[in-house]
């Protein structure tokens, strides 16, 4: 098999670690995993092997398709389909073990014949998806087996008075409704506190190294690292222009390293004379505008660097952010599509 000149490094044990510090901060209620995406991008089989072994026991994907990806799927896990069941999913939710999220009264219909359990959404805000409160009152949901009642916060990472507006509506809607359980907060819902968790919390980005709130702060471990390898090193002269456009300019000659990774690897032009990676004593530079498969960074502090060494991009998930004014959630499920992951 040929060799990968990138990897993601995988960190296990910050995965799990990340998972415990959120089910202890979610008190009493049971807390998930959000695994749609593959996984934020990392690789959902291996991360709900890895919950799994820490305790988690209920996963949620957006789709059908996520939800077969997953190969054959433990009886004594659950699996909620965020999307819902739509007109075209019928066959994949029939053979499937996962429970759709109902979302619209469409989708109720269309589930009630089925007789089997689901979960639902309600919008309490975040007009996305759900159903609205005042259909609920109705009626609508009478006579379905519903195992969680859900709904999602709009604006968790922020101190606004929707949060608890939506809290205390949806607490208000939930006293109305037969359900096993309620589930509201999602990683930054964690945060706000125990009123927040209901019976299950649905964590996602922070499970995977995302710190969604100060409350998060030194607490969550960075889980994916990103590693390239050098391509070629070569050496340029005062005046000399680096990649598309020439926007780094050479004040002096210098040394460079064009490593392998390019905005089509999820590494993303935002990171253009901005980005850095990390080298022993410190950092070096990305200079001039990452394109597609290659990215220059500036060597001079170390001298020892050269083609075929592997060079760890700084991607820490809050400091990255910062960085390239990307979210959390774009660096992270930008990650992977050409990588070898390498779980440690
Ligand atoms: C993605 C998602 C989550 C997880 O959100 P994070 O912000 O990544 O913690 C929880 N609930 C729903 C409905 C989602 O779509």
């Amino acid at each position: 098999m040929a060799h990968h000149p990138l990897r993601l490094i995988l960190d296990g044990d910050a995965l799990a670690a990340n998972w415990r510090w959120l089910a202890a901060r979610s008190g009493g209620a049971a807390c998930g995993a959000a695994i749609k995406a593959d996984g934020y991008g990392l690789g959902a089989r291996e991360v709900v092997a890895r919950l799994r072994a820490a305790g988690c026991r209920d996963f949620f994907v957006a789709t059908w398709a996520e939800a077969e990806a997953l190969g054959p799927w433990p009886g004594e896990l659950a699996l909620s389909v965020l999307h819902g069941v739509g007109p075209d999913d019928m066959a994949a939710a029939a053979a499937s073990p996962a429970r759709p999220v109902l979302n619209s009264s469409a989708q109720v219909a269309r589930w009630r014949e089925t007789g089997r359990p689901c979960d639902v959404m309600v919008d309490t805000g975040i007009n996305r998806l759900g159903l609205a409160p005042a259909d609920v009152a109705a009626g609508l949901l009478d006579g379905l087996e519903i195992e969680t009642l859900m709904s999602h916060l709009a604006s968790a990472d922020e101190d606004v008075e929707t949060n608890d507006r939506q809290r205390r509506d949806f607490a208000a809607l939930a006293g109305g409704v037969q359900a096993r359980r309620r589930s509201l907060a999602n990683s930054a819902g964690i945060c706000l506190g125990p009123d927040f968790a209901f019976d299950l919390t649905r964590p996602g980005i922070a499970v995977y190294g995302g710190v969604p709130r100060r409350e998060a702060d030194g607490r969550i471990r960075q889980v994916a690292r990103v590693e390239a390898q050098i391509v070629q090193r070569r050496r340029i002269e005062a005046g000399d222009r680096v990649g598309y456009g020439g926007t780094f300019v050479a004040e002096r000659s210098c040394e460079l390293a064009i490593l392998n990774i390019g905005y089509a690897d999820g590494y993303l032009r935002s990171f253009s004379n901005s980005g850095r990676a990390r080298i022993a004593g410190g950092f070096a530079p990305v200079v001039g505008r990452v394109s597609m498969d290659l990215t220059a960074i500036r060597v001079d502090a170390a001298p020892a660097l050269g083609e075929g060494d592997w060079v760890e991009l700084d991607y820490d998930l809050p400091a990255a952010a910062a960085q390239s004014g990307l979210s959390q959630y774009e660096l992270l499920t930008g990650l992977g599509a050409r990588s070898e992951r390498s779980w440690r």
